[in-house]
């Protein structure tokens, strides 16, 4: 079966994929979205309810202009859906001062102007009184972060591209893809499509379809776990601000109460790694849920309730921890946006926005060279 042709095919329809189909439907291309489970599946990175977007960040300075963009798009996109999709719950970045996470957070607020205020522990426990944070630590509070609702906002994504005139096929995996005349020809295990431009949204399956990628995404298994506070109410967006914490246990963050009703919390970066991403994930064990009551107990003891609900998802992370957004290496009219590295969901609109201006022969508003696959050149990865 050969289909009619396309000006885009997205590859993956994850938070990324779903995204940059919005956007180039918006611009009047003729889109088609190939993924290879269903849309909102539990199985990528992209699920879980909530997700946390700051505005200054700990991952460096050059992303706060990407954050303020993408919030911008997530109350547009809120306000066209007819749902909240961006709740301003602010955030706080918690540890002692010279930690990784403050000074990070703290120097990206002060290079870009990004409004907040350092406050101490007895000031933190004045503010936000379900946290009982260690007399050494203080906490970055940034008013104008918050929190993604990420499942809904995947879904008004596909949606109003779908509105826009959008295709999108579910459970059809894309086995290959080759040039075809000054296009693509996209093969999936059901047939082919044709196609003027490629983007590559498939997160950690994304060095499948891109070898030079291949060396580079690490795919990392996650736990999320809900616990069940003694009062939820004071657990809301409106009472407690989404977290990092940098501590003596890890790293970790939490939301507040969104969906499930439990209080969200998991650990950074688990360095666990996913071999065979054929395989479902293996599932949440006693040893994650104690490694998460440990921080429940020491710095939020009124959350340290039953278990609400427990999550798997992967992280694909880069060597360095930032993205990959660039010209797939050798194929025209080709782009790769993936290595999220287990921050990338706040960002999705104006990952999607760019995107859309790639393919159209724009120059896109975002300064993307700190993502270039080229910084990978040492490690064999494309120029
Ligand atoms: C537990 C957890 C918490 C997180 N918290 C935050 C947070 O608070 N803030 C934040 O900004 N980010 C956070 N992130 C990171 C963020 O969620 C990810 O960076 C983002 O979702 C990546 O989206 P993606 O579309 O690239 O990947 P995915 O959502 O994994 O999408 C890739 C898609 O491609 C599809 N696909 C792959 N191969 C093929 C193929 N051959 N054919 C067809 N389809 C294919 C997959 O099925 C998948 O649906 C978190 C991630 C996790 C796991």
């Amino acid at each position: 079966m050969t289909e009619r042709a396309y000006d885009l095919v997205v590859i993956g329809v994850g938070g990324m994929g779903a995204a940059v189909m919005f956007h180039a439907a918006r611009r009047g291309m003729r889109v088609l979205g190939i993924e290879r489970f269903d849309a909102g599946h539990d199985r990528g990175s992209s699920h879980g309810v909530t997700r946390i977007l700051r505005l200054g960040v700990h991952e460096g300075a050059d992303y706060v202009s990407w954050a303020q963009r993408a919030r911008d798009l997530w109350l547009a996109l809120g306000d066209e859906a007819g749902e909240v999709l961006f709740h301003p719950c602010g955030s706080v970045d918690l540890g002692p001062p010279d930690s990784e996470i403050v000074r990070g957070s703290r120097a990206a607020c002060e290079a870009r102007g990004v409004p907040h205020e350092v406050l101490d522990a007895a000031a933190l426990r004045e503010r936000i009184p379900v946290l009982n944070p260690d007399d050494d630590m203080i906490g970055v509070l940034q008013p104008g972060s918050g929190m993604v609702a990420c499942e809904a906002s995947l879904m008004a994504h596909v949606a109003l591209a779908r509105a826009a005139g959008a295709e999108v096929r579910c459970g059809e995996a894309v086995v290959g893809w080759e040039a075809d005349g000054d296009g693509h020809r996209i093969v999936t295990e059901a047939g082919e499509h044709r196609a003027a431009a490629v983007v590559v949204t498939a997160g950690a399956w994304a060095g499948e379809l891109v070898p030079e990628l291949a060396g580079l995404i690490r795919a990392e298994r996650q736990v999320v776990g809900w616990f069940h506070p003694d009062d939820p109410a004071a657990f809301a967006p409106e009472r407690i601000p989404c977290w990092i914490l940098d501590g003596p246990l890890g790293h970790f963050y939490g939301l507040p109460v969104h969906g499930i009703p439990g209080f969200k919390l998991a650990r950074m970066a688990h360095e666990e790694e996913i071999d065979d991403l054929g395989a479902p994930v293996r599932p949440p064990e006693d040893a994650d849920v104690e490694d998460l009551r440990a921080v429940l107990r020491r710095w939020f003891p009124r959350a340290d309730g039953p278990v609400a609900s427990l999550a798997t998802c992967i992280f694909e992370t880069t060597p360095d921890r930032d993205f990959i957004i660039d010209r797939v290496p050798g194929r025209q009219a080709a782009w790769v946006a993936a290595g999220f590295s287990g921050h990338g969901y706040k960002y999705c609109g104006a990952v999607g926005e760019v995107m859309a201006a790639l393919v159209a022969g724009d120059a896109p508003a975002l300064d993307m060279s700190a993502f270039a696959l080229g910084r990978f050149a040492a490690l064999g990865a494309g120029a």
